[in-house]
């Protein structure tokens, strides 16, 4: 393998940052308390409508999508997700996807440059299989009728925050996601042991002696079923939603952790929410994130008196890592007691932005800004969670027939702070092997039409009809007050007192449709990602603790994980 590039990156990483990075982490083991009942709604064998498939895959963003296509057509595949394809984490990218692409790039370079930003936390060798496939993974999606921008007859390639050399594959200028999704869409519509079910929420999975089984899912049409399957991969997608400041679309509500969490699966660095440095601010807009690429092609940060102030705090000014600006920019929001910062494009020549930003152009352009000539209020916003299902290299959780990939796993890639445009490689990689090895297992597997009897299906619960809308908009507020960009011992473990008590009369309830789900399991995200936070001592990647500034490599160089007792 393998362990030279490894060891060439680490060294070239110790030298460059000054810091000695470990061979391997270790794991810090946590069970989290257990006021969460097993299933969120009861359901009985005998009046439920059963549906069998060889491999399910809960998740239609490009993870989800991805594993579905590496299942040979022998084998049948249900594919659910809660809204339609094409709205997604994965349909909103806009800055691109990073590989090693271009003459000038090596392999060696986006590892070190992948290992630097995930703040001493990377699984090396995770980090290495992804990059290495990184060419091969994109070259399908060519294959597959993504249009790449492109010079000539070459790609087009950009560079972000954190990447050595320009990496980055982009489409439509600055909707990349939108054209990605579109292309693999078209791609599995075409594949007929591929079947999908849009608009059907996956409620939880089913648990038999301890392997998964399947999913309890529901739709407004047919209300609940039980799919069975003889594997189940969950690329359920991000967090975001839990903050009242996120890019993340609506459906990022953290119910694969919280699914997987209530089925026995074990969870990793859920303190580890990333926030991107510049979401749109203006009153009356959706907080639209403008992409770094734009920093990228020399856009400039400017607090409100018009100075530009990363270079007070970063070398690398504004092309420093995410966390370093979010950072930056908070404080100095904090300095000139404003509630915003500004991206300034006015010295780039205009008709090359208009080009290259034609998205972020139309959108501002709609509350009067205009990109090449006024500034662009932002401010950072939750973007990515690290945190998620500890998988191994294919894929594989801890529960036996469950697999998961993309932003609901925490697979060893990111560290404590994800690369910029790593995610949808990550999301492409994991659900090509996450879909190879549920493949393999379920083929594995005779048909078997019965069904098992489960261990506990659940009662019924009911109480005081709840203002469901009111508990989730104060979460989202305490969420971003006290475990926001910046973090500390008083306020998160008053966040966590808060939403103990919430959970105490939420989580017990049952709900009959998606708000009420969802609201239990951004309350279950939650609790654990304050708990990771509150034991993390110490500062590291998008981890902020104003009361332990400093990183503390001799004691938590490892991983805090969660798993229901
Ligand atoms: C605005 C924005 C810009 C971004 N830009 C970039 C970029 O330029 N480059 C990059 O690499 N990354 C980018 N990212 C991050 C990247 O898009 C995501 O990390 C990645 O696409 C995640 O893919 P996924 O398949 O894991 O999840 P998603 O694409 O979010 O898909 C999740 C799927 O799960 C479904 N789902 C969720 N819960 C349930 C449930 N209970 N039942 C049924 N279905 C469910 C959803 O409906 C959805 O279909 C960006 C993210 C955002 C929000």
């Amino acid at each position: 393998m393998s362990g030279g590039i490894v060891r060439a990156a680490t060294a070239a990483c110790e030298a460059a940052c000054g810091i000695t990075v470990p061979p391997r982490t270790h794991p810090h083991e946590m069970h989290a308390p257990n006021t969460t009942p097993r299933y969120l709604v009861p359901f009985h064998p005998k009046r439920v409508p059963h549906f069998f498939t060889d491999v399910l895959v809960i998740g239609g963003g490009l993870a989800g999508l991805r594993a579905a296509l590496s299942v040979p057509p022998e084998l049948s595949v249900l594919v659910i997700t809660k809204d339609g394809l094409s709205h997604s984490n994965s349909a909103q990218a806009q800055g691109g996807i990073a590989g090693v692409l271009g003459p000038e790039d090596r392999v060696e370079d986006h590892i070190t440059d992948t290992v630097m930003a995930g703040g001493n936390l990377c699984d090396y060798e995770v980090v290495e299989l992804v990059v290495r496939e990184s060419s091969e993974r994109i070259g399908e999606l060519i294959s597959w009728g993504t249009n790449f921008d492109r010079n000539g007859v070459r790609l087009a390639l950009t560079r972000e925050a954190g990447h050595g050399c320009h990496r980055i594959a982009h489409a439509l200028g600055d909707a990349t996601g939108k054209e990605i999704i579109r292309a693999v869409v078209q791609r599995v519509v075409q594949t007929p042991s591929i079947e999908t079910w849009e608009n059907t929420f996956a409620i939880d999975l089913l648990t038999h002696n301890d392997a998964c089984r399947g999913a309890l899912v529901w739709n407004p049409q047919h209300g609940k079923t039980l799919v069975w399957a003889k594997q189940t991969i969950l690329c359920t997608g991000g967090t975001g939603q839990v903050y009242r400041e996120t890019t993340n679309p609506d459906i990022a509500t953290g119910d694969g952790p919280a699914i997987a969490y209530r089925a026995g699966a074990e969870l990793r660095d859920m303190e580890f929410m990333q926030f991107h440095p510049t979401v749109l601010y203006i009153a009356g807009s959706s907080r639209n994130l403008i992409t770094e690429a734009m920093r990228g092609e020399g856009a400039l940060l400017i607090d409100r008196t018009g100075r530009r102030f990363m270079p007070d705090y970063d070398q690398r000014a504004e092309l420093a890592p995410r966390d370093v600006v979010s950072w930056a920019i908070v404080s100095q929001m904090e300095k000139t007691q404003y509630p915003n910062v500004y991206l300034d494009l006015t010295h780039l020549e205009a008709e090359a932005v208009r080009a290259r930003f034609p998205g972020i152009a139309a959108l501002c352009q709609k509350f009067d800004l205009d990109i090449t000539r006024d500034r662009i209020p932002v401010r950072p916003g939750a973007h990515y969670m690290i945190g998620g299902l500890i998988v191994d290299r294919e894929g594989r959780s801890t529960v036996p027939g469950l697999w998961a990939a993309g932003e609901a796993t925490a697979s060893g890639l990111h560290g404590a702070n994800r690369l910029a445009s790593n995610s949808l490689l990550e999301a492409l990689v994991y659900g090509a092997h996450a879909g190879e090895g549920a493949s393999r297992e379920a083929a594995k597997i005779d048909d078997n039409f019965c069904v098992p009897m489960l261990e506990n299906p659940g009662v019924n619960r009911c109480g005081e009809p709840l203002d469901l809308a009111d508990i989730r908009n104060s979460l989202k507020s305490l969420m971003w007050r006290n475990v926001g960009v910046r973090r500390n011992a008083d306020e998160l473990a008053e966040a966590a007192e808060n939403i103990g008590r919430w959970c105490r009369y939420v989580l017990p309830r049952q709900f009959a449709d998606p708000t009420g789900w969802e609201l239990q399991n951004m309350l279950c995200v939650s609790r654990l990602m304050i708990r990771a936070a509150l034991d993390r001592k110490e500062t590291r990647g998008c981890h902020v603790r104003t009361d332990f500034p400093n990183r503390d490599d001799d004691n938590w160089t490892r991983h805090i994980n969660f798993r229901r007792e």
